[in-house]
């Protein structure tokens, strides 16, 4: 029988994540603090609760996708309730792209008994909703392999990245990556544009070329030239994330000047723009500076 599951933060990707386990037979509880979202979760055939308490009363798997680690903290951890009235043995799938150092501490404070595993995905909104997330996992190998059903009803690829934490620390250093790859995007057709070269034609030569990354192939027709700014993926989210990877790589001692750059551009986007709006639109933020 398929195990019953708690699933909290029914957000841009947990909505179509929850309907994919549905999807595979999963009975899933859910709880958002916003009402709109508890009623997408019921129209999607799951069953909505009043508390994450009240999701989390006999769950195996207790999934959460929430913005940030501090935020699962208090969620499981402030009132006791949460997590004492899961099943014996349950396992908590953390899938939020959080802190490594956060998920740890929440290791440390988990009621005697309980697991945990560290799931962040990646693919956004777009293979959230095809099934087809990449996700790294972070934990025991006995845990991995009881939660890979309900990993494997989510995703194409499930990455075994090491013990707990292992699998955020990962997700923070891809999406550094993928970060610093927007801003070169954007910044490679500003010059070409300056230079008199058409910034359509330009994508099409760099994803024919060695400059190719995930924003020339995706983001930039999709959302940025097109003007859509629709990727489902918030700038402050994605700030967060290039932040922790700069304070991973300042807590290690190693002088990276590139991504410390990157995390400061990200954060000083979401500041003047707010923080939840389409991380896209980082490329509005930085046609300004190019003006000043
Ligand atoms: P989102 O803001 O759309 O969803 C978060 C949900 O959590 C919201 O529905 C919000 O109401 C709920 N929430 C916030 N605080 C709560 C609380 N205390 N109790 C209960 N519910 C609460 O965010 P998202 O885009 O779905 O992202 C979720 C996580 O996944 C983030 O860590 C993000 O960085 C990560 N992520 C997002 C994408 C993407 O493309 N959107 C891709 C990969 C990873």
């Amino acid at each position: 029988t398929r195990s019953s599951i708690a699933f909290i933060g029914i957000g841009q990707m947990g909505l179509p994540m929850v309907r994919r386990l549905l999807k595979a037979g999963f009975a899933v509880t859910g709880f958002d603090l916003s009402e709109a979202a508890r009623a997408e979760l019921v129209s999607a055939g799951g069953k909505a609760a009043a508390t994450a308490a009240e999701a989390t009363t006999g769950a195996e798997v207790i999934i959460t996708m929430l913005p940030n680690g501090k935020i699962v903290q208090s969620v499981l951890l402030d009132d006791s309730h949460v997590l004492a009235n899961a099943a014996p043995g349950a396992v908590v799938l953390e899938m939020s792209s959080s802190a490594p150092t956060e998920t740890r501490a929440l290791l440390g404070r988990l009621p005697p008994g309980l697991r945990l595993v560290d799931a962040p995905v990646s693919g956004g909104v777009k293979r959230a909703i095809e099934g087809a997330l990449t996700i790294m996992v972070g934990g025991d190998v006995a845990d991995l392999d009881d939660v890979e059903p309900v990993l494997s009803a989510m995703a194409t690829r499930v990455f075994r990245c090491g013990p707990v934490g292992a699998g955020h620390a990962m997700k923070a250093i891809n999406n550094f990556v993928s970060g610093a790859g927007v801003i070169a995007a954007v910044e490679a057709v500003e010059l070409g544009r300056s230079f008199g070269l058409d910034p359509a034609d330009m994508i099409d030569v760099l994803n024919a070329s060695s400059g190719r990354n995930n924003a020339t192939e995706i983001k930039m027709k999709q959302f940025v030239l097109s003007g859509t700014f629709a990727s489902g993926f918030a700038l402050g989210l994605m700030a967060k994330d290039i932040r922790t990877a700069a304070d991973l790589s300042r807590d290690l001692g190693l002088g990276q000047d590139c991504l410390r750059q990157t995390a400061d551009v990200w954060e000083e986007a979401a500041k003047a723009l707010g923080a939840s709006v389409d991380h896209t639109r980082i490329a509005e933020f930085l046609a300004v500076r190019e003006r000043e």
